[in-house]
């Protein structure tokens, strides 16, 4: 049982834990063309990553997800993936990433320790990926998910944020694209975070949309899996195959929600749709292995989790934008 309980009674077992906010990609709901990356000294080294980590699985933590950014492109994150994988009472250790670097580091990734991929795929054509991702090859990111799953992946989740005239028309092609290799994907709304020019087109497409879309060729069952997580996941008649979707503008789960962040720069971030957040970088730099005192600053931060997200679709409440979150 975790020790980390908000003041609505939610149990915290899950973090998510942002390694970078630098990436190769350009996504154009997840930052702006030419981002403004933090500078290195205001980034977690392996070390105070690690402790954060630790703190957070003895609380009762028994899930981290490395996020960023694109977490591959930290050259010590296989180092980072052993260090996790050594701690007591963590039982999943998972990544999401975009995939271009998975050809090099997915078997590196999984003979240290990593056990489950989420990987990002919007598009099956190779111009629009080219588009979406400002600069990304989408042939890169497909050898890339073919190496995850030869290196002996398990579980690989595609994530697909849709958005409407620009890759709606292709959300059967990536349920086929999941179907012939037996991958579960979630369909994502996009979330408001950070200020672009891009968000001010009406792009918002539901789950409900793309869900009625799938339908058209395979009728959806509600499943039962659950993650604990914001995703509702469905069945097809005929395919192993989970089909999930995140919909925090559409269908609001806050009150199941069990999980918090650390950004890059050890900001304690509480929920992906406020504000609040505890500094947990000036404990590890003042502080340096006092665990017990990291461990408080946790236990008594998780009381200001606010009880729900503030996304609105027509508008922009967050000023950082996802690399920098973590998503
Ligand atoms: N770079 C890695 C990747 O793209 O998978 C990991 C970090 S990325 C920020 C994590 C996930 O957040 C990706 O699946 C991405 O599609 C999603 N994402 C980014 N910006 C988003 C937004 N504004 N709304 C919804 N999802 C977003
Ligand atoms: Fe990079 Fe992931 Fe953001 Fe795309 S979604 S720009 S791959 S961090």
């Amino acid at each position: 049982m975790s020790l980390l309980v908000d003041a609505f009674g939610r149990e915290v077992e899950y973090l998510r834990l942002s390694v970078t906010d630098r990436c190769d990609f350009r996504c154009v709901y997840c930052m702006t063309e030419d981002p403004c990356f933090l500078p290195r000294e205001a980034v977690l080294n392996l070390e105070e990553l690690a402790w954060i980590a630790q703190a957070f699985t003895e609380l009762g933590v028994t899930k981290i997800r490395l996020t960023g950014g694109e977490p591959l492109v930290r050259t010590d994150c296989d180092e980072l993936v052993k260090l996790l994988g050594k701690l007591p009472g963590l039982k999943d250790l998972s990544m999401t990433t975009n995939g271009s670097r998975l050809t090099k580091f997915a078997k590196p990734m999984f003979d240290a320790g990593l056990k489950r991929l989420n990987i990002s795929l919007d598009t099956l054509n190779p111009k629009l990926f080219t588009q979406l991702t400002r600069n990304g090859k989408l042939e890169r990111v497909v050898e890339g998910i073919d190496a995850a799953i030869a290196a002996g992946f398990k579980h690989i989740k595609i994530n697909a944020v849709i958005l409407k005239q620009q890759n709606d028309h292709e959300v059967l092609d990536l349920v086929e694209f999941c179907r012939n290799r037996a991958l579960d994907i979630a369909f994502i709304e996009e979330m408001p975070l950070g200020e672009m020019d891009e968000r001010k087109q009406a792009r918002h497409c539901s789950s409900d949309e793309v869900k009625a879309i799938i339908n058209t060729r395979y009728p959806l069952a509600l499943s039962n899996k659950r993650t604990g997580g914001p995703a509702r996941y469905y069945t097809m008649a005929d395919s192993p195959v989970h089909i999930g979707f995140i919909s925090p503008h559409s269908h609001n789960f806050c009150h199941e929600c069990n999980r918090v962040r650390v950004t890059v720069e050890g900001q304690l971030l509480l929920c992906l749709g406020n504000e609040h957040s505890i500094d947990l970088k000036s404990i590890v730099r003042e502080f340096p292995g006092d665990i017990e005192r990291l461990k408080t600053t946790i236990l008594q931060g998780i009381h200001y989790k606010p009880k729900q997200h503030e996304f609105d679709k027509n508008g922009v409440q967050i000023l950082r934008f996802m690399n920098a979150t973590g998503g």
